[in-house]
């Protein structure tokens, strides 16, 4: 085993803040060293944590965007995509489903889409509000009092991820946009009491071990209440369509550390990650994840919301994939979160 590694994990089981050698070093794991990495941050999650996994139900209500993100299939510019949003009513009703089938948290993401006003928005986070679940919203860049009105709406939580810490890789990625503008966002929605969801992609083009020990930085930076780590996935229809996806072993070991060095956030097994790894949740849930969120969208246009291809979503109604993922997670000795499960940061707790 390498000495740099055994140091830096020798530091992280001291309590030590880690150094940006010290996560390079981990990063930089072997097979047999992952497990050790695995291990100490399934040992952290538990220590700080518990066994809880909480189930968050994603509402994917519109593909329609406005924004040309190179590695995303709803990119404006993907005249390939075929494109749906639910109207109001639908969006309430799947909403009410979710809710009755036991989800205590609703994510509402979408594209950019002009189509919905903030208002619009608002209305809708209040009528899912009264259901008595948490809301996240998660639709990307608004204005600070746009932020705010969807706040005073009750949105408890906003998932914008950074992406990359890479500021240059960050404008390649997003033409014309720039990562101090995302980080803006997120400082907004922290100053509004939002509880802040980032995250970045692994295994996107030119990504080096610095840039992925840099993402792991800037969210303890940003103090994150969550942060969902997947692979890149390549979309034909996209600029970044030729590359190759993102590792599975690197994203868990990203998650790995990321638990260590936030030892409070929570960190989803992501979609993507079971995308590429059938058993990509189990695998999450042992290196430090402690969130799991299934898509509740009407089955009519789960294949639509195609950020990358082959998503992994199940065909089956919610409450049969609710049954599932509970059984997955008591095969792994884990415990289904029964409240809101807001992160142990927030003051309020509701
Ligand atoms: N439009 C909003 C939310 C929807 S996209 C936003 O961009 O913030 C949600 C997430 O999907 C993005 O944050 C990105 O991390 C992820 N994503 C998009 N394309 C992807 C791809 N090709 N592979 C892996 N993840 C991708
Ligand atoms: Fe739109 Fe989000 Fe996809 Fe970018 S990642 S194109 S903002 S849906």
């Amino acid at each position: 085993m390498e000495k740099a590694f055994l140091r830096a994990l020798e530091r992280a089981k001291e309590g030590q803040e880690l150094t940006h050698q010290d996560i390079k070093s981990l990063l930089a794991a072997d097979e047999q060293e992952s497990q050790l990495l695995f291990a100490h941050a399934d040992w952290v999650r538990q220590q700080n944590v518990g066994s809880d996994v909480h189930l968050r139900g994603i509402i994917e209500f519109t593909n329609y965007c406005r924004q040309h993100c190179h590695y995303c299939g709803l990119r404006a510019d993907n005249t390939n995509a075929v494109r749906y949003r639910l109207s109001e009513d639908d969006i309430l009703a799947t909403a009410r489903l979710a809710a009755q089938c036991g989800y205590r948290t609703l994510v509402l993401q979408g594209g950019e889409d002009v189509h919905f006003s903030p208002e619009d928005i608002a209305r809708i986070t209040s009528e899912v509000k009264k259901m008595g679940v948490a809301v996240t919203l998660s639709f990307g860049e608004y204005s600070r009092d746009i932020y705010q009105l969807w706040r005073d709406a009750g949105a408890d939580r906003y998932l914008i991820k950074q992406e990359t810490a890479d500021e240059k890789l960050y404008q390649t990625i997003r033409p014309g946009k720039k990562l101090k503008d995302r980080l803006q966002c997120q400082q907004d929605l922290k100053e509004l009491g939002y509880q802040l969801g980032s995250g970045s992609m692994v295994g996107l083009p030119m990504q080096t071990l610095d840039i992925l020990a840099r993402d792991l930085e800037l969210m303890r930076q940003m103090d994150v209440d969550m942060s969902g780590i997947g692979p890149f996935i390549p979309h034909p229809d996209t600029p970044l369509g030729n590359y190759t996806s993102g590792s599975v072993a690197m994203t868990l070991k990203m998650i790995a550390v990321a638990r260590i060095i936030m030892p409070l956030v929570l960190l989803p097994a992501t979609t993507s990650l079971a995308t590429l790894a059938p058993n990509g949740r189990e695998l999450s849930l042992r290196a430090g994840a402690n969130v799991i969120m299934p898509n509740v969208s009407p089955q009519e246009f789960r294949a639509f919301y195609a950020i990358y291809p082959n998503k992994a979503s199940s065909p089956d109604p919610i409450n049969e994939t609710r049954r599932r993922l509970i059984a997955l997670i008591e095969g792994e000795n884990r415990t289904v979160g029964q409240d809101f499960g807001h992160s142990p940061k927030a003051q309020f707790q509701q």
